[in-house]
């Protein structure tokens, strides 16, 4: 591969992916990979699904893109699947194309809020609390809001307002709600940061937090929404009673096309019956190619097979399986199997197996599965994720675990 005129800021591998069919993905050399990384949870219904493949090309031979100057009508359906049968909730959706940029429109909508919602002395509140560990992308924005210091490194002064507490701890939480915060942003899955579920109870209490305290429940779903962790959206897994006022989505909303887009609850915020979503109005926000026609196709496909296959209730099957089957191995070198439906990590004992100098354990375990003919992923430096295309055939995903077995068993 010639790649000098690439910025190298991916740890690539070796590898060059050329095609894909379903479950498996093809490198240069034609070798055939069982895929349990899916484009990091993105091609939610495998590669090359017949129905996305000619929605996308009818589309591309009608109208790729036209600008939001112009009235779009794939978004009008797509929006309204993204209300009724993804997040359920009334409100209204803003289109763009990835997950950072779905974070940064929800931070902008909590600044407006706490604008029109100030602090007592009549000050915009603006501080966002999310939790340590978490990953909400790359933007300057986005970047602020991940609790993680090494994706902040050497990129400061960092945007203002953010404070990250540790993930579950009710009381921390609490003592961190000040004057200006006016949310709470949080992924019901912590993915990047090493699959790790928010508790009910934790969840639970961060919604009665917010009531009390006058702030946003922002979720980001970029990673754990679209019937991945068993349920249409990550938090309903958790705790489907709970309501957020903002949601993030990406990742498997284009089933591997770009797009990516943020809810906003059509609930009250004041005593006149003001909508959160009327904040944002003409002008307030915008993206070029937020929401194109070809966009708007792909998600639509993705989203209408989605429901009609309840692949939510085949992620949550599916993940069981996951679950048993690696804890059935019952190997030294794997501590925990944590995670919901098909958003998988295994937490891998440390000092259990010898690791190469300069890489992680995941790492390592990661480039052995790929040598092996298994691409997995990996969520911090001890989790080995697997978030597999939601329909893979079972017998795939059965290889997949054998391979994975073997390359687990040969570590103890
Ligand atoms: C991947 C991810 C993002 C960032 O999405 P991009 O499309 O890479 O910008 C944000 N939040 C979560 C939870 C993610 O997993």
């Amino acid at each position: 591969m010639k790649t000098q005129y690439v910025l190298p800021t991916y740890g690539c591998a070796p590898f060059e992916a050329v095609r894909g069919e379903g479950s498996y993905l093809y490198d240069s050399s034609e070798r055939r990979y069982v895929d349990f990384c899916a484009g990091i949870a993105t091609c939610c219904l495998g590669h090359a699904h017949p129905a996305v493949v000619e929605a996308v090309s009818r589309q591309a031979a009608t109208l790729m893109h036209c600008s939001n100057l112009y009235g779009i009508p794939g978004q009008a359906e797509v929006a309204e699947l993204v209300v009724e049968k993804m997040i359920g909730i009334p409100g209204r959706v803003f289109f763009c194309n990835s997950g950072a940029e779905a974070n940064d429109g929800i931070i902008k909508v909590a600044r407006r809020f706490g604008h029109r919602r100030p602090a007592a002395d009549g000050s915009p509140r603006y501080e966002v609390i999310t939790f340590n560990k978490s990953f909400h992308g790359r933007t300057l924005g986005a970047m602020a809001a991940t609790g993680q210091a090494k994706i902040q490194v050497e990129f400061d002064p960092l945007l203002v307002g953010f404070k990250y507490v540790d993930f579950n701890d009710l009381d921390a939480l609490k003592a961190a709600v000040s004057e200006v915060t006016c949310g709470i942003m949080l992924e019901a899955i912590q993915g990047e940061g090493g699959v790790n579920p928010v508790t009910p109870e934790f969840l639970r209490g961060v919604a009665a937090l917010c009531k009390e305290k006058d702030l946003l429940l922002m979720i980001d779903e970029v990673q754990c929404g679209y019937c991945r962790c068993g349920a249409t959206m990550g938090w309903k897994a958790v705790c489907p009673e709970v309501e957020p006022d903002l949601v993030s989505c990406a990742k498997g909303m284009g089933g591997g096309f770009p797009m990516g887009c943020f809810w906003v609850s059509n609930r009250a915020i004041d005593g006149q019956g003001t909508e959160l979503s009327s904040i944002m109005g003409a002008g307030s926000h915008g993206s070029t190619f937020g929401g194109t026609p070809l966009a708007c196709a792909a998600a639509k496909a993705v989203i209408t097979e989605l429901i009609a296959g309840k692949y939510e209730e085949r992620a949550a099957r599916l993940g069981e399986v996951v679950k048993s089957t690696v804890e059935g191995w019952n190997l030294p070198c794997v501590e925990t199997v944590r995670g919901k439906g098909l958003l998988r990590g295994i937490g891998l004992r440390k000092g259990s197996f010898a690791v190469p100098e300069g890489l992680t354990p995941a790492a390592h375990v990661n480039a052995l599965c790929r040598e092996a003919g298994l691409l997995a992923c990996p969520a911090g430096p001890d989790t080995l994720r697997l978030i597999p295309a939601l329909n893979i055939p079972e017998e795939v995903l059965e290889e997949g675990l054998a391979i994975l077995k073997s390359v687990l068993e040969k570590l103890a």
